[in-house]
């Protein structure tokens, strides 16, 4: 039986300004189960980094509704000092661009070691050598002397793996990883994604991946959760997300992967841009870039259905052929 680690339902996550009200995130529904990776796909702008912001209670959106329970805990209503314990200790984030994480006066060793510090209360000597293990468990060469150097002193392929070791320093059990091979080339990025999965394999940590690489998907996701406009519009297990997708917003990502044998000339891209975030619109916010938009689509905003077991789509085609499918079976 798969025990839920996180289980956030009908999360919303809203920004105030004087230009108006922009719902980041509007009613999101995410579970992630012990060991599990989960892709959390979509263009800018979608959500998706929010959803993971709110979830580390790190956001500066305003949290208006939903629900966030993690191992047990209700994440939205427990106190500071609580979450700070389960911040970097249960719960732990990797960043796209380690520079802006990494502290540039700390060496590489007090900022691993920090966190077991705080949280395991290691003494300093024994936080270094802490320090030098998670350095050669992510993979760095020469942990005893980097282990005093400073950020600005390392590429940005070992920053990365810096970052991982501090994550992953008091063994959490969520990891969320925010485009976490984004800036870096294709060697190191395989490299970084099969250091993810051999952690998640030795230490059983669910691994919530933040992503718009859809070939880092397939690689890394048992679970793939398509956002669009602050919503999840299809979710369902990664096989079935990359052969059978059910969203026009999905099959469109989908047709935009590039493939060796195919003979167009010019990569599928879907028509039209993202919403301006807090622009709202009746109906289905994907209406304006679908090719099968029907006036139904205009005036009523589709709701998540199960479509086949585990998998589940935002749009009114499934409920139009389901209606057909009944309507062929009443006529047969
Ligand atoms: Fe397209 Fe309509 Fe489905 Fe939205 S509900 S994705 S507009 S067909």
């Amino acid at each position: 039986m798969k025990k839920k680690l996180l289980e956030i339902k009908e999360l919303k996550t809203y920004f105030y300004s004087d230009e108006g009200v922009v719902p980041a995130v509007d009613g999101v529904d995410i579970t992630i189960y012990e060991g599990e990776t989960v892709g959390i796909v979509g263009e800018s702008g979608c959500g998706k980094s929010v959803t993971s912001l709110t979830t580390m209670r790190l956001t500066p959106g305003k949290v208006v509704g939903g629900s966030i329970e993690f191992n047990g805990k209700d994440i939205l209503s427990i106190p500071e000092a609580k979450m700070r314990e389960i911040r970097g200790n249960e719960m732990a984030m990797i960043f796209q661009e380690p520079m802006t994480s990494l502290n540039p006066v700390f060496t590489i060793g007090q900022q691993i070691g920090e966190s077991v510090e705080i949280h395991l209360n290691y003494s300093k000597s024994k936080a270094r050598a802490h320090a030098i293990e998670m350095l050669k468990l992510v993979g760095i060469p020469r942990p005893e002397q980097i282990v005093d150097e400073y950020p600005h002193q390392l590429s940005g392929g070992m920053r990365q793996r810096v970052m991982i070791a501090m994550a992953m320093s008091c063994q959490p059990k969520l990891l969320i990883a925010d485009e976490p091979t984004t800036a870096l080339d294709v060697t190191i990025q395989a490299q970084i994604l099969d250091l993810m999965r051999k952690l998640r394999v030795e230490q059983n940590t669910s691994i919530m991946m933040i992503t718009h690489d859809l070939g880092v998907v397939a690689e890394m996701c048992d679970r793939v959760v398509v956002m669009y406009s602050g919503k999840v519009v299809e979710e369902g297990d990664v096989i079935t997300i990359f052969t059978n997708p059910k969203h026009p917003y999905t099959q469109g990502l989908m047709k935009s992967i590039p493939t060796l044998d195919s003979q167009e000339k010019r990569l599928h891209s879907i028509k039209g841009n993202v919403p301006i975030p807090g622009s709202l619109r009746k109906g289905c916010s994907f209406a304006p870039r679908c090719e099968f938009a029907m006036d139904k689509c205009q005036q009523d905003a589709p709701q998540l259905e199960e479509v086949e077991a585990g998998h589940y789509s935002r749009c009114w085609l499934h409920s139009i052929h389901q209606g057909e499918t009944r309507n062929d079976k009443t006529a047969n």
